[in-house]
């Protein structure tokens, strides 16, 4: 049967079972907005006509800027039933990648939350997007020179004009942080998206269902928010977004009260609620049985084991950006269950079993590594849902072996049972928080410096954002400079968060035979660096 594998069918899916299911917010005043699902369909179908009334073409690329809410699900299903491409912006972001990724990817709409527009302004006179639309989540109006989004699609059609989609039409788009370069666009098509939310339900993977009601933490700018509102609106699962408001005091408030049964998010969240929780036994009743899924960085064993402490299962996963993203996940299998609760423990904090549809490999100098638990190599991948090019860059394309594995930057064991562990990583970034810092572009401004020789930035363990920045600067013959000093010097050219929060001078940096700087020895010798200041 020739039936193209497309949104739409989530979509009238949820429109025809699911009207009476709920979306709630948390607005950037605390307060809460709901509305129910059918609301969430008859708005994202008059996002689709005003699109097109707009004159959005197949395949042109709309902008989204905002935080979790229910506007921005509406475009994630209202600009691909226009026929468009909803392409997720992380407002995290230097400005100046915000309008290189914008006109890159030649966003020709924008559609911007009101209180993220100052993070737009400075961009507005360079990037080429035609029309800026405001989603209002303030009480505030809607700025002068700007259009509001309830009117944008007040004035539209109740329905979009029908749309032919195929399967491998482009759907939706997210760009991801490079080593060295600039950021890199991933296209999702109807098809890869489809898959994955097929693959992402299942029992053993994110075990969504209609009675679920989900706390959805991780940005919905980050690949789709690991593709849980495609999961939500398949199932009519109740959808929990918590707007700007992520601080472990508001979410578990949202888990309580709301009843949440299903949350996902990166470690440095988790960190923070268990704390919370510690701090203050008893003061949050969670739905018996919560379960998270934890991705983005590693989940320690401590986290896991703190958390089943209050009765909230942790799940650990991990994907990329180019995997749409969920790779491998960490359940344990029946025929392991009746192991002693350490090794357990140790199982559930590996990377996990490949996802459905998701095939793995190990690869060293000496070919396929065995599953063994114990040989590394870098972790290649393949699949329907995985990547087979960066959007309009050819110079990414040593990313991909020959006969089509996805090399993922990531150093890896698989065991005999098929669980991925990772070890390392040979991609220069770092991790903080869920989001990407380049070590490269740091230590590149830092050589800059007049008194800077040679500088190497590396990842550090961090006990709150999972990872951060360390430089480790050798400084040139009879030169002075005090970390504040370097720091002022990165200031200017950098986010904050991206600062190195520690300055380690040396008089060497380690390197190898062909004068590259040895970073595997440099995280080495700072293994256990102690961060002076709390960051
Ligand atoms: P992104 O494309 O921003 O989602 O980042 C993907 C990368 O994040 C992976 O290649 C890993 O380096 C890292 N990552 C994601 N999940 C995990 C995890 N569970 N454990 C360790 N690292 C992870």
């Amino acid at each position: 049967m020739d039936f193209p594998l497309t949104l739409r069918h989530l979509f009238e899916r949820n429109h025809q079972l699911f009207g009476r299911s709920e979306v709630v917010t948390r607005l950037p005043d605390k307060s809460i907005h709901r509305y129910p699902a059918a609301s969430f369909t008859r708005r994202a179908m008059r996002l689709a006509a005003a699109l097109q009334k707009a004159g959005l073409r197949k395949g042109d690329r709309v902008g989204t800027m905002m935080w979790n809410s229910y506007a921005h699900l509406e475009a994630y299903f209202g600009v691909p039933l226009a026929g468009g491409v909803f392409h997720t912006l992380n407002f995290r972001l230097h400005p100046n990648d915000i309008e290189y990724i914008v006109n890159h990817a030649e966003d020709r709409f924008i559609i911007v939350d009101d209180v993220l527009l100052p993070l737009l302004e400075p961009v507005r006179a360079k990037i080429k997007a035609e029309r800026i639309i405001v989603a209002a989540l303030s009480d505030k109006p809607v700025p002068a020179g700007y259009e509001s989004y309830e009117d944008f699609i007040a004035d539209a059609p109740a329905e979009p004009m029908p749309v032919t989609l195929e399967e491998n039409d482009a759907a939706g788009m997210c760009y991801t942080s490079g080593t060295t370069g600039r950021p890199k666009g991933v296209v999702y098509s109807h098809r890869s998206i489809m898959l994955h939310t097929l693959a992402a339900g299942l029992a053993d993977a994110l075990a969504i269902s209609n009675r679920d009601t989900m706390l959805v933490v991780v940005p919905m700018f980050h690949v789709n928010s690991w593709g849980i509102p495609f999961c939500g609106v398949m199932t009519g699962a109740r959808l929990v977004l918590p707007g700007a408001h992520l601080d472990p005091v508001s979410l578990l408030d949202l888990l309580e009260r709301e009843k949440v049964t299903f949350a996902a998010g990166v470690p440095t969240i988790w960190f923070g609620l268990l704390h919370a929780l510690d701090k203050e036994p008893g003061r949050w009743k969670l739905q018996p049985g919560l379960r998270t899924f934890v991705g983005g960085s590693a989940a320690p064993e401590a986290l896991i084991r703190g958390l089943d402490k209050h009765g909230v299962k942790v799940v650990h996963a991990w994907g990329m950006t180019e995997m749409s993203p969920l790779g491998s996940i960490s359940r344990i299998k029946s025929t392991l269950a009746d192991q002693p609760e350490d090794a357990l423990y140790a199982l559930r904090s590996k990377q996990g079993m490949p996802s459905v549809l998701v095939e793995m490999r190990v690869v060293n100098e000496q070919g396929i590594a065995p599953w063994d638990g114990a040989t590394m190599g870098e972790l290649q991948v393949r699949g329907p849902f995985i990547a087979a090019r960066y959007f309009n860059d050819e110079s990414q394309k040593d990313k991909w072996t020959k006969d089509g594995w996805f090399i993922t930057g990531d150093v890896a064991t698989i065991d005999a049972e098929g669980y991925m562990k990772l070890t390392d990583r040979t991609k220069d970034l770092i991790k903080s928080g869920g989001e990407w810092i380049s070590s490269v572009d740091l230590e590149n401004a830092l050589m800059g410096h007049p008194a800077v020789k040679e500088a190497s930035v590396i990842a550090v363990a961090h006990p709150k954002w999972d990872e951060r920045p360390l430089a480790v600067v050798v400084l040139k013959d009879g030169a002075q400079a005090t970390p504040e000093a370097l720091r002022a010097f990165l200031a200017a050219r950098f986010a904050k968060w991206w600062l190195p929060d520690g300055y380690a001078f040396v008089s060497e940096i380690p390197k190898n035979p062909a004068g590259k700087f040895l970073k595997s020895k440099l995280r080495e010798q700072f293994d256990g660096w102690t961060w002076d200041a709390p960051v």
